[in-house]
């Protein structure tokens, strides 16, 4: 009796790659959280069909945030926008899905909010680069990291989605 066990993500249905259990990190940032679209954002990733498997709200240190994007340290913008993402409240979060990546890529829009497109989270919500509402991983390699970065293991919780025979074939 009971309900079949959780399936382990990256296996089952979809063979190689990651497939139905690729993930990525996502962060709504100190401005989205303020001008409240927190449940507007989720609303839209939940509704496409994509997976919640962790989501916490935080202040993040500077120290987390110079480590997250330390990509960009040799930018000119680096430390105000280190400043900004540690200015108030985000909402850090880890959605799965087939293809997810690139999908969440999709529905966020580009990094400038002039060049999103309509019906982008960026393009519908926000007008300046340096206050785009959102972060979005920008490939697996960098959601992997991420997602180590923000998250301790054990705040990941591998659940069986019952709508997932409704979302893929
Ligand atoms: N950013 C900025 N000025 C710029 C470019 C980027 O303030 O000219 C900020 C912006 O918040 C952006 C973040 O730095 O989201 C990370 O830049 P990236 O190029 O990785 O863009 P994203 O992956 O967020 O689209
Ligand atoms: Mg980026």
């Amino acid at each position: 009796g009971g309900p079949p066990p959780p399936r382990p993500p990256g296996r089952g249905r979809r063979s190689g790659a990651a497939g139905l259990g690729e993930r990525t990190f996502v962060a709504i940032k100190p401005d989205g959280v303020q001008r409240h679209l927190v449940g507007e954002i989720i609303r839209r990733f939940e509704r496409k069909g994509l997976q919640l498997v962790g989501l916490k709200l935080l202040q993040a240190s500077e120290e987390l945030l110079r480590e997250h994007y330390i990509a960009l340290r040799d930018r000119p913008f680096y430390s105000r926008l280190v400043k900004y993402m540690s200015s108030g409240p985000v909402v850090a979060m880890v959605w799965q899905g087939l293809d997810v990546v690139k999908t969440v890529r999709t529905m966020i829009g580009e990094t400038n909010p002039a060049e999103s497109r309509p019906g982008t989270i960026r393009g519908d919500f926000c007008v300046e680069v340096s206050k785009n509402v959102i972060h979005g991983s920008d490939s697996v390699e960098s959601a992997r990291q991420e997602i180590s970065l923000w998250f301790r293991p054990e705040e990941l919780t591998c659940w069986e989605d019952t709508a997932e025979h409704w979302i893929y074939a």
